[in-house]
């Protein structure tokens, strides 16, 4: 191979290794529950107490008048992360989250992906949100989750001027496409102290989907969960 054709080879291999880490750094930043590089993110509660947290993402919606029949039988209060356009679509299930004392977060109007979106944009995203969510129910938020767990430049100081908290999760359920024994295989085999269970009562707005195995796996979920931990809203993890 003659010398220019070597360190061609040699620099398309240098580039390549650098997009790879760049890319896999920026994913980081971004995406991963851990990670507290653009802002800080409760990730997990305290480990020393027998305390874990459900929380619920994308609703109201048509399983989530099952799943506070559930929750109210096992008197367990869980955290709702609410979309502002299922509130408008589903005020009535929206107030009864309220009204059964569960806590109720923001996880914004149309469930968009943040990434490269304007701070004007997802200011209106979560500023209309709170608007609505306290219209309808009485109670304005202080805790967020981000829309796919996805996180950009600009959302923190915009969470910060609403007082709200960023909220990601210790354990992904991926309920969204599980079979029910696999969705309480994955809870219940990592419940740890003050871990953060990720499960979806709602589908985003404008899309379609089923929760019907998160409802049958949640019955199995309480069941083995209630004997060893106390489930308790995230705010008092
Ligand atoms: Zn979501």
């Amino acid at each position: 191979m003659p010398t220019t054709d070597v360190g061609l080879a040699v620099w398309l291999l240098l580039s390549f290794v650098f997009l790879t880490g760049l890319g896999v750094l920026v994913w980081y930043v971004v995406a991963a529950p851990g990670s507290q590089v653009l802002g800080k993110s409760i990730v997990h509660g305290p480990r020393g107490s027998r305390r874990i947290a459900l929380t619920f993402d994308d609703g109201p919606g048509e399983a989530t008048a099952a799943i506070l029949d559930m929750l109210k039988q096992a008197e367990i209060r869980a955290t709702f992360f609410l979309c502002g356009q299922n509130v408008e679509r589903y005020p009535g299930l929206a107030r009864r989250i309220a009204e059964e004392g569960h806590e109720i977060g923001n996880h914004t109007y149309s469930h968009p992906r943040l990434l490269g979106r304007t701070p004007g944009k997802i200011a209106w995203e979560i500023e209309l949100t709170q608007n609505i969510i306290a219209h309808r129910t009485g109670r304005t938020p202080a805790l967020f989750r981000p829309p796919y767990g996805l996180r950009w430049f600009g959302l923190f100081s915009i969470l910060k001027r609403n007082g709200l908290t960023s909220v990601m999760w210790s354990i992904n359920s991926r309920d969204w496409k599980r079979h029910p024994a696999e969705i309480v295989e994955r809870v219940v085999n990592h419940e740890t102290p003050g871990a953060i269970i990720l499960l979806h009562d709602g589908i985003p707005p404008r899309k379609s989907g089923s929760r019907q195995a998160t409802v049958e796996a949640l019955r199995d979920i309480l069941h083995a969960t209630m004997g060893r931990f106390e489930c308790v809203p995230v705010s008092e993890l």
